[in-house]
C-alpha cells in the first residue's frame, strides 16, 4: 500500500562546522526515506538549518559581524555537506526564512487562540546600561553553591544549575556593567495541560521508541510537566504576533520544533499537495512520522513539539517513530569544539568517499550506545568490506576477463535467488525498526554469499572448457546479485548504488527482486579507491 510518510531530521544549530557526529544521526532519515521511496511511498523529507536562538548572536557579537551574516555563511556550508553526502532531502529551508516566520506566527496566534498560551509576570533581571532583559547565557554571576563565577546557565565549577532568585542581581555580560531586578511580562505555554495525553502518546509508541527515547521521556514525565515561556527579551528570532510584545521574540524552542511543519508546509505548497494528507491523522493506522534526531534532544520531540501539535487542534497526528542515536566519540573523546577533534565534514569529504562515510555511520554508528570514530576502524571497513568483499565481486563479474563487459544469458542458480528474495525481506523489516546496522548486515550476508558462490564454481576453471552453459550461468547469477544489490544497498551507499543501476539500465528501481538481461555493456569502473595508512586526516 503507497503511504504518505513524513521524515524530519533534526536541524543544525547555525553556529559552527558539522562534523560526523551530527551526520551519525542523522544519516537515519536518510536511509528510512531512500528506502521508503523504493518501497513506493510519497515521502516527505526535511530539515533546515536553526537560525535563532543566542548562541548565533554570541558568535556575530565575537566576530564583529551580523546574525545573519553568520547564518549564511554556515546555511550554505550545512547545504553543501548534506548534498554531497547524499542527503535526499525533499526540502531544506532555514529557520529565517520568510515562509517559516509567517508559519511560526500562524501556530503561536492559533494556540494563543486556543487558550494554551498565558502572560506571566515575573521579576527578572535587567541591564539599564543595555536597556534590556538579560538572560542565563548573557550574565555573569556568582554561584551560591561554591562561590565560582560562571555564566547563568549552569555553574561551570560545580554543573550546579541556577535557578531564577539566583540570577536577579548579576554583571551583563554584553556591557559588563550591573544588573537589576524589574518586572517583565512573558507568554507561557500550558505544557501542563498535556500531561495525561503525553502519558498516553508515550504508551502508544513503545513499540515503536528506541529504549532512550521510552527512558528519557518516562522520567521527564515522572518530574511533573511544567509550562514553558514561548517569548524572549531577543532581538534576534521571530516576531511575536500579539500587541505588547513587539522588545520580545517568540523563544527558539518554540519555532525551531515548528521547522518540521513548516517545511512539510513549503514542500507541499511548492508541489501542489496538501500538507493534510501528509500530517493529519489518516484515521487507519496508516501513519507514519519519523523523527531523527541525538539523545541530547529527546523530550523536545517526544513531548514538547506533540504538545504544541495537540494544541493547534488542526487534527495533527504526532510523530509515533523517534529515532534517537547517542553521541559518536572520536578516538575515544567527546567531540568538542576545543580540542578540535570533530572534523569538518567539508574537509573529511575532500578526502573520502561518502558512501563509506555513510556505512560507517551506520556500522560502527552510536544506534544504542555511544560509538567511536577512529581511522583505523574506517579504513577495515572501507577496505575491508567495501572494496575487498563487495566492490571485488562487482569488478571480477562485471568486467570478467576474456568477456569484455558481455553479460552471457543464463539460469539463475536457484539457492542464490532465493536468498536475494529473504535479504529483501529481512532488510526491510530492520530498516522499519530501525536497527540499520542489523538491515546491512543482512545484505553483507549476500554479498559474502555472492563471493562464496563464485569462488566454489571457479568461473575461470569452467571458462576453458568446451560446454559454456555453466560458466553462463554462474556469471549471469552473479550479474543479478550486483543488480539486487544495488537496491539493497541504495539507503546506505546511494553513489555507488546509481552507478550500478545505471549499468544495468534499471530505471525507477523499486523495493523488489530485479531482473537483468543479458547482453554487451560498457567496461565497469572500479566503484572505489583503496585508503592507504596515509589517508587520514
Ligand atoms: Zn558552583
Ligand atoms: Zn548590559
Amino acid at each position: 500500500m503507497k503511504q504518505k510518510v513524513v521524515i524530519g531530521n533534526a536541524w543544525t544549530y547555525a553556529n559552527s562546522d558539522i562534523h560526523l557526529g551530527h551526520i551519525s544521526a542523522y544519516i537515519s532519515g536518510d536511509v528510512l526515506a531512500r528506502y521508503h521511496r523504493l518501497k513506493g511511498d510519497d515521502v516527505c523529507f526535511v530539515s533546515g538549518t536553526d537560525c535563532h536562538g543566542t548562541p548565533t548572536t554570541e558568535r556575530a557579537i565575537k566576530e564583529k559581524t551580523t546574525p545573519e551574516e553568520i547564518v549564511n555563511r554556515y546555511h550554505k556550508q550545512y547545504c553543501e555537506v548534506f548534498e554531497k553526502m547524499g542527503f535526499s532531502y525533499d526540502c531544506y529551508t532555514l529557520t529565517a526564512s520568510p515562509y517559516h516566520h509567517e508559519k511560526a506566527k500562524e501556530m503561536f496566534l492559533r494556540i494563543y487562540e486556543n487558550g494554551y498560551i498565558y502572560p506571566k509576570t515575573e521579576l527578572a533581571s535587567f541591564c539599564p546600561n543595555c536597556n534590556k532583559f538579560v538572560y542565563d547565557r548573557e550574565v555573569e554571576v556568582i554561584c551560591p553553591k561554591c562561590n565560582g563565577v560562571s555564566k547563568g546557565d549552569q555553574c561551570d565549577h560545580c554543573g550546579y544549575v541556577f535557578q531564577t532568585q539566583d540570577l536577579l542581581k548579576c554583571k551583563c555580560r554584553i556591557c559588563g556593567g550591573e544588573t537589576e531586578i524589574r518586572e517583565n511580562t512573558n507568554l507561557y505555554f500550558a505544557l501542563s495541560k498535556f500531561e495525561p495525553q503525553m502519558k498516553q502518546h508515550l504508551e502508544n509508541c513503545k513499540k515503536y521508541w528506541r529504549k532512550n527515547s521510552i527512558n528519557e521521556t518516562e522520567k521527564f514525565l515522572k518530574e511533573g510537566l511544567v509550562d514553558r515561556a514561548v517569548t524572549r527579551d531577543l532581538n534576534w528570532g521571530i516576531d511575536v504576533p500579539l500587541p505588547g510584545f513587539d522588545d520580545k521574540k517568540i523563544y527558539v524552542w518554540v519555532e525551531a520544533v515548528w521547522g518540521y511543519v513548516s517545511a512539510v508546509m513549503k514542500y507541499c505548497d511548492e508541489h501542489n499537495l496538501s500538507w493534510q494528507d501528509y500530517w493529519c491523522d489518516h484515521k487507519d493506522g496508516s501513519n507514519l512520522i519519523y523523527m531523527c534526531h541525538g539523545k541530547d534532544n529527546i523530550v523536545f520531540h517526544t513531548i514538547i513539539f506533540p504538545a504544541l501539535l495537540l494544541a493547534c487542534k488542526q487534527d495533527f497526528f504526532l510523530p509515533n517513530k523517534c529515532v534517537a542515536t547517542e553521541f559518536m566519540n572520536v578516538n575515544g573523546e567527546k567531540i568538542s569544539k576545543s580540542k578540535g577533534n570533530g572534523w569538518p565534514m567539508l574537509q573529511m569529504l575532500e578526502k573520502f568517499d561518502p558512501d563509506s562515510l555513510r556505512l560507517f555511520c551506520i556500522e560502527n554508528g552510536p544506534e544504542h550506545k555511544d560509538s567511536n570514530f577512529t581511522f583505523a576502524d574506517y579504513h577495515a571497513l572501507h577496505n575491508g568490506e567495501i572494496v575487498n568483499k563487495f566492490a571485488n565481486f562487482v569488478n571480477r563479474t562485471l568486467n570478467y576477463k576474456g568477456l569484455d563487459g558481455f553479460i552471457p544469458e543464463g539460469e539463475i542458480d536457484s539457492e542464490i535467488k532465493a536468498l536475494v528474495e529473504d535479504t529483501f525481506i529481512k532488510t526491510a523489516q530492520a530498516i522499519e525498526n530501525t536497527n540499520f546496522r542489523e538491515a546491512t548486515g543482512y545484505v553483507f550476508n549476500l554479498v559474502d554469499a555472492a563471493n562464496k558462490f563464485y569462488d566454489t564454481k571457479a568461473p575461470w576453471i569452467l571458462f576453458k572448457q568446451e560446454d559454456k552453459t555453466e560458466f553462463n550461468n554462474v556469471i549471469f547469477t552473479c550479474a543479478f546479485v550486483i543488480a539486487n544489490l544495488s537496491v539493497l544497498f541504495e539507503p546506505f551507499m546511494p553513489f555507488c548504488c546509481a552507478k550500478i543501476r545505471k549499468h544495468f539500465g534499471l530505471t525507477n528501481a523499486k523495493w523488489e527482486v530485479q531482473t537483468i538481461t543479458a547482453g554487451q555493456r560498457e567496461k565497469f569502473e572500479p566503484l572505489f579507491v583503496r585508503l592507504t595508512e596515509k589517508d587520514v586526516l
